[in-house]
Parts: structure tokens; sequence; C-alpha cells
């Protein structure tokens, strides 16, 4: 096929499916389904270091089972988990996820996701995504945790439960703390039924985790439940 033919066949595949040729955190060609490149694969993007917290899945001291965080605040959590490290080329790939339309980044992130929740042998019930706002939704066209949670839905076979509601549009928590965050969070979210989930597993769905704050105002809404996972695309490494 001559070169020009090869372009267009390029540009119809990575507009109908990107993810299948192309490296998720670098653009590079690969082969289809195989979603990060060698090179990629090679970098410290996966946070997967050999001791990390058994309950916010961030990297500790070796001998250490829980982190510094963890032990200052309860949490209503059993387990969180995130395949990736929110860094370099990881945090440009879920920037454009979130903010960039790239909702075609759901189904290789998801099944990430899936590969590290079957590693941990987390069961669970029901999905649910961490709600946006609507005025966010209406931003952006689409709430980007309930995209992963439908992608997660296909890989796994458990239905996505939408009872969580943002009624608040909170301001930019990028700045804030654990307990500014909390603060923040606080009320911004309401639960729609507790009684589908009582003595039910559950797992939150969110993009980022950054200090667990918006997975605990969930965790705590959702308290009737049995347990209570979290995961996320990635998460930042305290
Ligand atoms: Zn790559
Ligand atoms: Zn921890």
């Amino acid at each position: 096929m001559s070169d020009f033919l090869n372009k267009i066949k390029d540009i119809i595949l990575n507009s109908l499916y990107p993810e299948n040729i192309k490296c998720i955190f670098c653009g590079k060609d690969i082969p289809p389904e195989t979603y990060i490149c060698s090179h990629c694969s090679k970098m410290d993007f996966f946070n997967n270091d050999t001791t990390r917290c058994t309950i916010c899945d961030n990297p500790i001291k070796e001998h250490n089972i829980i982190c510094d965080n963890c032990k200052r605040v309860k949490r209503h959590f059993t387990k969180l988990t995130s395949p990736f490290k929110y860094k370099d080329n990881v945090r440009i790939a879920i920037l454009k996820f979130k903010s960039d339309g790239a909702k075609y980044l759901a189904k290789p992130f998801a099944k990430f996701i899936v590969e590290r929740l079957t590693q941990e042998n987390l069961d669970f019930d029901y999905i649910v995504p961490v709600p946006s706002h609507p005025k966010s939704i209406k931003k952006r066209g689409y709430n980007p945790a309930r995209v992963l949670a439908d992608e997660i839905s296909i890989l796994t076979d458990k239905p996505v439960k939408d009872i969580l509601c943002k009624v608040t549009y909170t301001k930019n928590q990028k700045y804030l703390n654990y307990n500014q965050r909390q603060e923040n969070l606080n009320n911004s979210i309401t639960l729609l039924d507790k009684n589908i989930i009582k003595d039910k597993n559950i797992l939150i769905v969110d993009d980022i985790i950054t200090t667990g704050a918006t997975i605990e105002t969930c965790a705590k809404l959702l308290k009737s439940a049995a347990k209570i996972y979290g995961c996320s695309i990635a998460r930042t490494i305290i």
C-alpha cells in the first residue's frame, strides 16, 4: 500500500479506534489492543512498588503496612487501588480524557483498572461513579468517572448504579489539603437510594485519587454497604 493510502487508513482508524493503534501515553504506533508501547511500559508509570499502603495503595517504606495518612484519619472504605501514578505522560493522558473529549481512553484505562481489581481479589456487586455536577457535565459533555464506570461494567459484568448526586458546584480542589477538601465536599454529594446498597460490596470509581477525600466523602454516604472499595486510573504519590 502506498504511503498516501497508509496515511488515510491511519486517519480513519485513528478517529474510529485511536486507542487500538497508538500508545495511550506517548502516541507511538503499536499493535492493536496493546495500549502501551514497550518504551512507556518500562517507565515509572505503574503504581506497582512492592510495598504499598494496604488501605490507600500509596507507596510506603518497607515493613510498613499502612501509610501515615491512613494512620491519621479514619477511612470509611476498605481499600483503594490505582494502576498508575499520576505523573508525566500518565497525567497528560488523564487530562486529555477528562478535559479534552478523549472519551476513547476510558476503555484502555478500564482494562488496567480491572486487571488490578482481579489481582487484588476485590469482589464487588455494584459500581458507583463519583458524581459530577450538572454544570461540569455540561462543560465537558460527560462525567469521566461515569464513562470509566461503564467500561469497567462491560469488563466485569457488574451494574453501574448512579446513586450519588453532586448537588453543589465545588470550587477547584487542586490547592486544598485533605481537611479543606473534606470540608469543601461535605454536603455537596447526596445519596439517592440507600436501600439497594445494604450489605452489598461497592466499587466507587473516580478518575484520579489525590488525598482520598472524595472517595471518603462518598464512602461515608454509602456506609450501609458491606464493603466499600475505591479505584481510579491513577493516584498522586504522596
Ligand atoms: Zn508509549
Ligand atoms: Zn494509606
